[in-house]
Order: C-alpha cells, then structure tokens, then sequence
C-alpha cells in the first residue's frame, strides 16, 4: 500500500474566531510551523468573514487557507450565499463541503454537497468531502452503506480526473466534537473502504483524512494507519500549540 500521497492537516475553526484572537492564532501557527516536516500540508478553513485577514497574513507562508462551505450555485439571486469563485478571490486552496453539521443543520443531501464539490473544483479550489455516519448508523452495521452512498453521490458527478483532485475526509458524526474519536482501527477500516471506493473509480491516491476529536495524543496512532493521510480538526485547531502537535504528527 503505498504511503507517499501527500500528508494533510486541516483546521476547521467552524463558527469561532475574531479578528484580534485571530492574529495571535495565526501568528503562533506560522511561527511553530517550523518542525513540521516540509512533506505536510497544512491549512486552516475559516469563516467567510475572515478570509481577507487570513489571505493578508499567511500570504507567503507554509499555510494555506479556505472556507467551510461554498454555494451550489454559480452566482445569482441566492441571498446569504457565497459563490466558491469569491472564495477563490481571496487566495483559498480549500473549500470544506458536506459537513456533518451542514448536513444535520441546514439539510444538505448528497447531491448538493456533489455539486458544491464541482463549484469548488471549477473555482480552482480543493473541496474537501466530508462523509461519516451516526452512532445510530454505525450501532446497525450500516457505516459502509452510509459513507459509501455518501461519496458516491460525488463520485458519480465528476470524472476520474476531478476525483483525483479532491480530498475526502471521514468524520464520523460521534466522534465530532464529542471528545470520543474513533480507534484508529474503527478509522482505518472504514478508510480502507472509502480508498477501494476511490480506486474503483481510478483515483486511489486521493488524500483520505480523519476527522472527530483529534487531539495531540492520538494524532500519532491514528495518522500511522496505512489509508489514513491526515486529518481534519475541528476544536484542537483553535489553540495552536495543539494544531502545530497534531501537524507534526503526520508524518
Ligand atoms: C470537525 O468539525 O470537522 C471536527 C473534526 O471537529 P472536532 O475535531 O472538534 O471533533
């Protein structure tokens, strides 16, 4: 099984931040990137608000930026929404698509979260797909069933080309926020699953990460599993010395 995809550690500060607090975070991220290993890629996705400060302050540095969502649509009368060229605009390399919390929140469905990711990619940004089942789902046995359905919805929308573009992340809904990540065995199995998928579909090398209650003292474990790439962190990004911890552990 080959280990040289890229490795990747992505923030996900969510609905957190101000414009001050953001400096000191950004500050100290790129400062401790240092003794990451050149080989991991870093980035954070910030709130539509922010993007402009984050462009003026990690312009030139290690660490790439993006959103947490993009509109489905090109452009047009859709009121709130904000079109993946205008995050384009500001320098992003990443739009987060399909968050579980959009998907319980706001109602997305698959379908949609396939058409933001082709929005994203048209806009030259990296959509990274989240897929992950609930505890209900995972109790009935149904967790393969549920993410698979869940990238194929995606995966049927794009070619191979576009697949091999993408980064898809595994987040199961449990483990969100919640302090109770996944073993690194339960994550490597389902990834394992999501990686066949993807070769299936002739794109085997796309960046797999883990998302759900990464913390510096299981990045390690869960980040050495074979089809595991990285990951996707939601509140351990907002201090940096644990988001530098957990960048370092990826490789
Ligand atoms: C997330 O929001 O994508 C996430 C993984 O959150 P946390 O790390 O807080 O579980």
């Amino acid at each position: 099984m080959s280990k040289q995809r890229t490795k990747r550690v992505i923030g996900n500060w969510k609905m957190h931040g101000r414009l001050a607090a953001n400096v000191a975070l950004l500050n100290e991220v790129v400062q401790g990137a240092g003794p990451v290993p050149a080989g991991t890629a870093i980035g954070v996705c910030v709130p539509f608000p922010y993007l402009a400060q984050v462009q003026q302050q990690l312009d030139g540095s290690r660490v790439a930026w993006g959103a947490q969502d993009v509109s489905a649509h090109e452009q047009g009368a859709y009121t709130g929404e904000v079109a993946a060229a205008m995050v384009a605009e500001f320098g992003a390399r990443y739009a987060i698509v399909g968050h579980s919390e959009r998907r319980a929140y706001h109602g997305e469905r698959s379908e949609v979260v396939a058409q933001k990711a082709l929005r994203a990619l048209s806009a030259g940004l990296t959509p990274v797909v989240c897929v992950g089942e609930t505890l209900d789902e995972r109790e009935a046995g149904a967790t393969e069933r549920v993410v698979g359905a869940q990238l194929d919805a995606v995966l049927d929308a794009m070619t191979a080309e576009q697949v091999a573009s993408i980064v898809v992340a595994y987040e199961p809904v449990w483990a969100i926020g919640t302090g109770k990540s996944a073993t690194a065995g339960q994550a490597q199995q389902v990834h394992a699953f999501l990686r066949a998928r993807l070769a299936a579909k002739g794109a085997p090398d796309v960046s797999l990460l883990y998302g759900g209650s990464v913390k510096p003292d299981n990045a390690v474990e869960l980040f050495a599993q074979p089809d595991i790439d990285g990951g996707l962190i939601g509140g351990a990004a907002l201090k940096a010395e644990d988001f530098l911890a957990i960048c370092r552990a990826a490789n």
